[in-house]
């Protein structure tokens, strides 16, 4: 029986990889990847290793959970080291609990390799810092997939009035549903709201606005994004570097 590798392959940027991930990447007789795990990592694989693609988009998933595991599962059984790479940080909504839990029942060992997570490295290129002294005191990071008009929401929106700084993630497609609940909850319609589309690649983008303008000047962002609110959007202006 196999070890199982659960890996954050960080946000996009291959240098963002771990030195631990790297050395697993390396020494994997597998590697079962999402569509968020940066490809390139693949090619420090050593020669023979079996590439998986079991993708997974923001909404619609290409494989359902249930049959990930089972795959990650089958795999153990037939190979030693197994690494299940996975963008960004494995349980920042990355459902590497659920991985772990599938495997523990059924009696294979796995390690969690924590990845650097987009929540906080998407902003930090786009030049904004999640946390800044004398502006904020938290952070908040949210499924923005929850998000709904019609009463069923499973966001607990009241609970975001006194937040600081709050990120979606898997937010995109329900920004204007996010921005007007915002609103309602008294957040003030100039509030500051930054969307980052595939951050810390060459083809990161930033669009800033406001709770009011963001939707019209985000819709035609790729995916994956996710959405910054919050005062520290501001401080863009002066601490954006990575974007030509
Ligand atoms: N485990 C991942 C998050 C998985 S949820 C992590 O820790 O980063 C997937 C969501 O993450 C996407 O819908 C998007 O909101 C965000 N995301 C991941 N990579 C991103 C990137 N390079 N740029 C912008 N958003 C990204």
């Amino acid at each position: 029986m196999g070890r199982v590798y659960l890996t954050g392959a960080g946000p996009g940027d291959i240098d963002l990889l771990t030195v631990k991930a790297l050395r697993m990447v390396r020494e994997a007789d597998v590697i079962i990847y999402d569509r968020l795990a940066n490809p390139d990592i693949l090619q420090e694989a050593k020669s023979g290793c079996e590439f998986v693609y079991v993708g997974k988009e923001d909404s619609h998933h290409i494989l359902p959970q249930n049959e990930i595991n089972e795959v990650i599962y089958q795999n153990a059984l037939k190979y030693e080291t197994v690494v299940r790479l996975k963008g960004g940080d494995p349980l920042v909504f990355g459902r590497g609990g659920e991985e772990g839990i599938y495997l523990r029942r059924r009696g294979v060992e796995f390690e969690f390799i924590p990845g650097i997570t987009s929540a906080i490295a998407v902003p930090e290129y786009a030049g904004i810092p999640v946390t800044h002294r004398g502006i904020t005191v938290s952070f908040r990071v949210v499924t923005g997939h929850e998000a709904s008009n019609k009463g069923q929401s499973q966001i607990p929106w009241e609970n975001y009035k006194t937040d600081d700084t709050i990120i979606f993630l898997m937010g995109l497609h329900r920004l204007g549903t996010i921005a007007k609940k915002l609103i309602e909850i008294g957040k003030p319609a100039d509030f500051p709201v930054a969307v980052i589309s595939r951050g810390t690649t060459k083809d990161e983008q930033t669009v800033v606005g406001t709770l009011e303008t963001i939707v019209a000047l985000a819709k035609d962002l790729p995916t994956p994004a996710l959405i910054v609110v919050g005062e520290v959007v501001k401080l863009r202006e002066e601490l954006s570097w990575f974007e030509v």
